[in-house]
């Protein structure tokens, strides 16, 4: 089988685990801990790195940093992972959605102003599936109606955003490193931000608000502490982080190359202010295209080959059922697909993988076509 993303281990991952092991330096207290959480803040230029257990609680760290609580709303894409939206929730504010642009597939900025109310404390722009999001207008209109701005960079670790890394340019960047992620710890996330205040508010927040004064606490915490062997992990992961990113952009750009010449689908952009991330490569179906997005997960499954449909809308699902129209968004959800975009993805998977694609009619659309039918 051809997996949709793996995970890449070395020899220094089972080396800094095994550290941890024989020097029992197990928890969040060890030095794996303070050198991972340096190594992705200077990677993405910022003064602070918070490792935390998960991209979820990230997010959850994040806005009670920022200061969302009960009755306020926040403002997310309806187009991405659940957790953006269920963070907001953990906060007992309400999340407030935004349809997508056609082409980046990220919160439409134009539509972000028509959403803002007096209630409206934050902004969540969500680097989908690698692309950053137009963060000037988004930073501009949080300047306007002074909101917070919180990145969510689970898919986008390595991009960058005119000339800046994402997670540097809002108050807050989070970060995930579950094993189809970037860079994984198998579980694990992380906040990185240049504000002294936040951090200090993450950093207790992270560890049910405790004090220097030992088994003292000021305030009602969480245990979203990572552990000195994730951590491990993820100092061995990011030693690599440059050649993760550089061959996930190979794999897009071989992807494209033989994509190029089928009409029937778009092909994911990378706008020319932008260094994206193909966390997933991502197409379009257009419509009409033979067979259905779900008949190709089928077919490529049929072959041996892992996909995925992106993403379901959030406001299609039970938690946040609404009956708004969202149709760009809908569009990209119900005709994309994520193709396989591992790091050790070799050339001649990619071409099986076309192929698939390409030969999508099979038998059937064949026999149609001759002339005793006609
Ligand atoms: C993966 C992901 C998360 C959550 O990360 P976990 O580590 O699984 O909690 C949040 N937001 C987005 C956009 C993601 O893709």
């Amino acid at each position: 089988m051809i997996n949709i993303s793996n995970p890449v281990l070395g020899k220094k991952e089972y080396e800094y685990v095994k550290d941890c092991l024989d020097n029992n330096t197990l928890s969040f207290l060890g030095d794996y801990i303070l050198k991972f959480e340096k190594n992705l803040s200077d990677y993405s230029n910022c003064k602070y790195g918070i490792s935390c257990s998960n991209g979820t609680s990230a997010l959850h760290l994040a806005l009670l940093a920022v200061g969302i609580q009960e009755g306020d709303e926040v403002i997310v894409p309806n187009l991405t992972f659940i957790a953006t939206a269920n963070a907001v929730r953990y906060c007992n504010a309400t999340p407030v959605f935004v349809d997508s642009e056609p082409l980046t597939w990220n919160i439409n900025v134009k539509k972000i102003e028509e959403e803002i109310t007096d209630k409206t404390k934050a902004i969540i722009p969500v680097h989908i599936y690698g692309h950053p999001c137009k963060m000037d207008e988004i930073i501009k209109l949080a300047e306007k109606y002074q909101l917070s701005v919180i990145e969510d960079c689970a898919e986008a670790l390595g991009a960058e955003y005119k000339n800046k890394r994402v997670g540097s340019i809002g108050d807050i960047g989070t970060f995930s490193f579950y094993p189809n992620k970037i860079i994984t710890t198998g579980e694990g996330g992380m906040c990185t931000t240049n504000n002294k205040e936040f951090y200090k508010k993450m950093i207790s927040l992270r560890n049910h608000c405790a004090t220097k004064k030992r088994f003292w606490f000021d305030g009602v915490g969480y245990n979203y502490r990572l552990t000195n062997i994730q951590a491990a992990m993820g100092v061995a992961q990011m030693e690599r982080i440059d050649i993760f990113v550089e061959a996930k952009r190979k794999n897009a750009e071989i992807y494209s190359e033989l994509l190029k010449d089928v009409k029937e689908i778009i092909l994911p952009i990378e706008e020319s202010y932008v260094k994206r991330i193909h966390w997933l490569y991502s197409i379009v179906l257009k419509d009409p295209y033979e067979i259905s997005r779900d008949e190709l997960i089928k077919k490529l499954r049929e072959n041996g080959i892992e996909s995925r449909p992106v993403f379901y809308l959030l406001t299609d699902m039970p938690p946040y059922k609404s009956d708004e129209k969202f149709p760009v968004a809908s569009n990209i959800s119900n005709r994309g697909i994520s193709l396989p975009s591992s790091v050790d993805l070799k050339i001649e998977d990619i071409k099986k993988i076309v192929g698939v694609i390409k030969n999508r009619r099979g038998k059937k659309q064949r026999q149609k076509r001759t002339p005793d039918r006609l």
